[in-house]
């Protein structure tokens, strides 16, 4: 159900992706038979493409950002020499809700935080559960930034 209220966020995602490039392809039908707990949705920095659900909801939005902050964001997506470690996905995972946080023309409530913890707490669960929970170095910037964003969404 296309709510019209969510035609400017849409709005919006089209002529972020028009502006730096990049092509969109929806896959909210998959989405709505898997349910929320197998959200997927994802971004190919180099081929330059964000697969996303249709833009109805404020978390559908707010993945969409995400996404696009993979591509955008200096280290949504860095691994061009990929560690193979999950602090690398984490730093990731981390930019691109700065991104996506920074840029929403929505401000950013409660709910809106508690998905993004959400989504990042299934890659903190696992980097955890291979020992890489605090990996970041503080002295850059944009570390910091990034930083703080992990710190937002892994405490309560
Ligand atoms: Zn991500």
């Amino acid at each position: 159900m296309i709510v019209h209220y969510y035609t400017q966020y849409d709005a919006h995602i089209k002529n972020l992706a028009k502006r730096h490039r990049i092509r969109i392809q929806t896959r909210n039908k998959l989405l709505t038979s898997i349910g929320r707990d197998m959200l997927h949705a994802e971004s190919n920095k180099w081929h330059r493409y964000i697969v996303i659900p249709d833009i109805n909801t404020e978390e559908n939005y707010l993945t969409a950002l995400h996404e696009i902050g993979h591509i955008l964001h200096p280290l949504g997506t860095y691994g061009d020499f990929r560690f193979f470690t999950d602090d690398t996905s984490l730093t990731e995972e981390a930019a691109a809700w700065s991104w996506a946080f920074t840029k929403s023309k929505i401000d950013v409530k409660p709910e809106e935080c508690d998905f993004a913890k959400f989504c990042y707490g299934t890659y903190y669960k696992n980097a955890a559960k291979m020992g890489y929970v605090k990996p970041y170095h503080y002295t850059h910037p944009t570390m910091r930034e990034v930083n703080n964003m992990h710190q937002l969404l892994t405490n309560n």
